[in-house]
């Protein structure tokens, strides 16, 4: 069936949360696989088992039915610890105002001692703001944002909310108390390596005592096509550039006082 438009198919899950590879994390939720954000750097493609979503990606969800039917049962079994929320999905894409798979899911496992922690695009998960408050110790909260710009992010993030609304998210969060974090990143070259909005990044980190991931771009083989939209880019990558950007990331970041961690493979997930 089609919502907007995106293609659903409905499947059927035996596990809930699995183990998570990634730093930090014991845990990954992810209750759709595929994403309707459609992010044309989106790595999360290639960790996505069903062919459906991940060779269409951003045009084809799948969503787990029996989710929190399952989930009820792992988590009396499974040894409590740190989940991450949306490591190869963005859990608060759009559909999840129809299934409300991630609320659901969410509300058990704070219910049963489980830690949380978000990465969003969708300033839809201020919907659950109340149940992310009454576990104020037990959640953070990230939300990517790759440039303050509306331009830059559509034509990297298509289909994702404008990273004004998602700035807007983190203020509104923050200012409940809750532990919140930005994800700028992928930095690509020529598109978001700029000191404007590097700037404009680091500022909204001060404002709201958030910690800045970072990351670059890390060339996938998707990416290795001429009608990739980055195509150009990719082809003429340029490693001194980004080097000497990331050495100004750090050096604002310092001066500005914030907590900055960079590096997908040593600190956090990145997409
Ligand atoms: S980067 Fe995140 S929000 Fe974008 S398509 Fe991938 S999972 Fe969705």
């Amino acid at each position: 069936m089609k919502v907007g438009n995106t293609e659903v198919h409905f499947i059927e899950v035996k596990s809930a949360i699995s183990q998570s590879g990634l730093p930090d994390l014991d845990y990954a939720l992810n209750p759709y696989l595929g994403c309707s954000h459609g992010c044309i750097y989106c790595y999360a493609r290639l960790y996505t088992k069903d062919e459906r979503a991940s060779k269409n990606w951003g045009k084809v969800v799948l969503v787990k039915t029996n989710l929190v039917e399952v989930l009820k049962k792992e988590v009396k079994r499974k040894k409590k610890g740190i989940v991450g929320v949306g490591t190869i999905t963005d859990a608060y894409q759009p559909l999840e105002a129809i299934y409300k798979l991630t609320r659901r899911s969410v509300k058990i496992l704070l219910e049963s001692g489980f830690y949380l922690s978000f990465q969003t695009k969708n300033p839809l998960i201020l919907r659950d703001k109340e149940i992310l408050l009454n576990y104020r110790e037990k959640v953070d909260v990230g939300f990517t944002i790759t440039s303050l710009k509306s331009s830059v992010s559509k034509f990297i993030e298509p289909n994702a909310p404008f990273p004004i609304s998602r700035a807007n998210a983190i203020r509104a969060l923050s200012k409940e108390g809750i532990k919140t974090w930005i994800f700028y990143g992928p930095i690509i070259p020529r598109i978001n390596d700029d000191r404007e909005t590097a700037d404009a990044i680091v500022t909204l980190a001060v404002e709201t005592g958030s910690t800045l991931f970072y990351d670059s771009l890390h060339i996938k083989s998707f990416m290795l096509n001429d009608t990739y939209p980055l195509n150009e880019i990719i082809r003429t990558f340029d490693k001194a550039r980004v080097k000497n950007f990331l050495n100004f990331l750090k050096k604002r970041c310092e001066e500005e006082g914030i907590i900055c961690k960079g590096g997908f493979e040593e600190e956090k997930k990145s997409f």
